[in-house]
């Protein structure tokens, strides 16, 4: 019996998940400055928001783009110095995105 790949999916699903909520954050970020306007402190809560978003988007980004393929444990979305984040398969052993076993 193959074992199943659900909880590797499952584990980039968030770290893709993660990657957008911090991306769907920086429309936000001149919000939070109006909103923060002329308040004591509100600059620095404002940069800590800006920073953090893109912090957030920035590693959770990584995170997605360093996931380790379920069957072969190699870089899924790396070969050497080839990358590509759009693959809908394994670039080392074809594991096709979101196989429930192979
Ligand atoms: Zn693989």
């Amino acid at each position: 019996m193959a074992a199943s790949y659900r909880e590797q999916w499952d584990d980039l699903r968030r770290r893709y998940r993660l990657a957008i909520v911090g991306f769907l954050l920086f429309p936000l970020i001149p919000v939070v400055g109006w909103a923060l306007q002329g308040r004591p402190g509100g600059s620095r809560i404002l940069l800590a928001f800006a920073l953090g978003s893109m912090l957030l988007t920035v590693i959770a980004s990584f995170r997605a783009g360093f996931f380790r393929c379920p069957r072969c444990r190699e870089w899924f979305f790396l070969d050497g110095p080839y990358r590509n984040s759009f693959t809908r398969k394994c670039l080392r052993c074809g594991l096709p995105k979101w196989a429930d076993q192979g």
